[in-house]
């Protein structure tokens, strides 16, 4: 997402876009794949000789279990700021942390959901679905 700081208005600027996931090197991850563009949008501020810009991302992200290993979808949304020292007709590019900012929020420990069996250490079944013949 790009912002043209002489292109700002007085009274703020709403920017709304969407990136594909792949743009922003996001696609090796394994844990997390965005398997939607992501739509960014944006409201902008400038005060001097600086930008406020309020983030709103939003997408549908495929994650991996990590107990049972099975792949769920899942909301990602998150909202952050960014504040920038500008030059006068400058382009400030936003991609990079808008990166940045998506994986900072990677969960640390996905699961499917709160009471997941994940499998069994000894034969590899899920235990969601069914329990296997180990004692
Ligand atoms: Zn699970
Ligand atoms: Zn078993």
């Amino acid at each position: 997402m790009k912002i043209y700081v002489d292109k700002i208005p007085e009274g703020g600027l709403e920017l709304s876009e969407k990136i594909e996931p792949g743009l922003l090197s996001l696609d090796e991850q394994t844990v997390v794949n965005f398997i939607k563009p992501i739509d960014v949008k944006a409201h902008v501020i400038k005060a001097g000789a600086e930008i406020f810009v309020d983030v709103l991302l939003e997408t549908s992200a495929e994650y991996t279990c990590a107990k049972c290993l099975s792949k769920f979808e899942d909301i990602f949304r998150k909202r952050f700021d960014i504040v920038r020292e500008v030059r006068p007709a400058e382009i400030v590019e936003l991609d990079d942390e808008i990166r940045q900012e998506i994986i900072l929020d990677y969960p640390m420990k996905i699961i499917c959901k709160a009471e997941c069996k994940g499998l069994c250490p000894n034969c590899g079944q899920n235990l969601n679905i069914g329990e296997c013949e180990c004692r």
